[in-house]
């Protein structure tokens, strides 16, 4: 297919890259796929707040209608049930592409992070759209270089059972370049490394999540392996700001986006003790294979060129997702999630 560019059609109004930063401006139209889930609703909440028009895609694998039940009957709020893997024909000015099955135990279903990018990169294309993708911290795999900068280039195993999620951003990180650099597509790519908050799927085998929801179920904390392995936990909130500076910001990235607070999964066991039960117990289990040893963000770059760092650290972050956790799980008669 041939881009605008090449066609030489004028630029719509509005459109991605040709709203000068800063501008005040009238909201733009903008699509976010997977919108229903954790994080996608947590940055559609921030968009419509800022009166943006929002346009979610989602086909509902892991993402809940309950995440964005509060927009409905908003004119600026649409929600179209599809899946990514079809194509798709919209009319917007940015398009935020979350959609993908997040965890390890959703993500070996499906082509998403292949076939759904190329849709939206060619839907981006067709209407010169600026384009975000929400890559991931698991491109770096099992990193030989720690703190992950994002020259690094990883070490993922390309055969193996988490390959088709790491491998899978790794290919939609090189799509969005080539049609960034084929098609003068204005595009950012988003590193993100691991999210909790508010929202998250409850059992989605996570380890926060988990770790949450045993401990208010009054059963053990699951320790996988010598609970040695480190992440770095960030809250949703220092994401979606970090996701929206890069949308609105001059560079491409990529970007990581994360706390650089970083926590052995026994620590995190000991922090979620003493935020909910300090008599929760912990077992341990056999640990799943390629599970990376160290994870903690250089976020060097995004502080110096996108002006953004996280705010919350996990003591504080951990009870506001507790709080919906022990809502959601025990039925409060409002489950829906602030
Ligand atoms: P999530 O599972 O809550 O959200 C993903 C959403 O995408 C869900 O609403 C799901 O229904 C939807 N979806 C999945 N496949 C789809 C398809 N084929 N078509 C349409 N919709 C589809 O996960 P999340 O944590 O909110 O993750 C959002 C994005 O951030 C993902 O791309 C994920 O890879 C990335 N990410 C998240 C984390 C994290 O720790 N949460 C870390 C790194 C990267
Ligand atoms: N696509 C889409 N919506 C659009 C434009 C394209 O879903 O508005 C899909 C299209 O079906 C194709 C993919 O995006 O599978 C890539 O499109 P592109 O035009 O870049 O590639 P081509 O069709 O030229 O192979
Ligand atoms: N993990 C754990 N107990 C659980 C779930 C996960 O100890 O109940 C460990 C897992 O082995 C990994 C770490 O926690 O070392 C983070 O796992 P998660 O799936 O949350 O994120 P990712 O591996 O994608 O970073």
């Amino acid at each position: 297919a041939v881009s605008r560019q090449q066609q030489q059609l004028p630029a719509r109004q509005f459109v991605g890259g040709k709203v000068p930063l800063g501008l005040k401006r009238k909201g733009l139209r903008v699509l976010v796929t997977g919108g229903a889930g954790f994080v996608g609703s947590h940055l559609v909440d921030r968009l419509v707040e800022r009166g943006d028009s929002v346009i979610v895609v989602d086909n509902l694998f892991t993402g809940r209608k309950e995440n964005v039940v509060h927009h409905f009957g908003n004119p600026n709020f649409e929600m179209i049930r599809h899946d990514v893997v079809e194509p798709i024909l919209l009319e917007v000015d940015q398009i935020y592409h979350l959609a993908c099955p997040a965890s390890p135990v959703h993500y070996k279903y499906n082509p998403t992070n292949v076939v759904g990018t190329l849709n939206m990169l060619g839907l981006a294309k067709r209407i010169n759209a600026r384009f975000l993708l929400t890559s991931t911290s698991e491109v770096y795999g099992d990193p030989l270089q720690h703190p992950q900068v994002e020259t690094y280039w990883g070490n993922v195993n390309p055969i193996g059972v988490r390959s088709c999620y790491d491998e899978g951003k790794r290919t939609a990180e090189t799509l969005t370049m080539d049609y960034h650099r084929g098609a003068n597509l204005e595009v950012r790519i988003a590193r993100i490394f691991n999210t909790y908050g508010p929202r998250m799927c409850i059992d989605d085998g996570r380890v926060v999540s988990n770790f949450v929801a045993q401990a208010l179920r009054k059963e053990p904390l699951t320790v996988y392996g010598d609970g040695k392995q480190t992440r770095s936990f960030q809250y949703v909130s220092d994401l979606v700001e970090g996701l929206m500076r890069l949308m609105e910001g001059e560079h491409v990235g990529p970007f990581n986006l994360g706390n650089p607070g970083e926590f052995t999964m026994l620590e995190l066991a000991k922090v979620v003790q003493d935020t909910i039960d300090p008599n929760a117990k912990i077992e341990f289990r056999p640990n799943t294979q390629d599970d990376p040893h160290k994870r903690k963000p250089d976020i060097g770059r995004a502080k110096e060129l996108l002006g953004w760092e996280p705010k919350i650290p996990l003591h504080k972050g951990l009870p506001l997702m507790v709080t919906d956790f022990r809502k959601r799980i025990f039925g409060d008669q409002d489950s829906t999630a602030t």
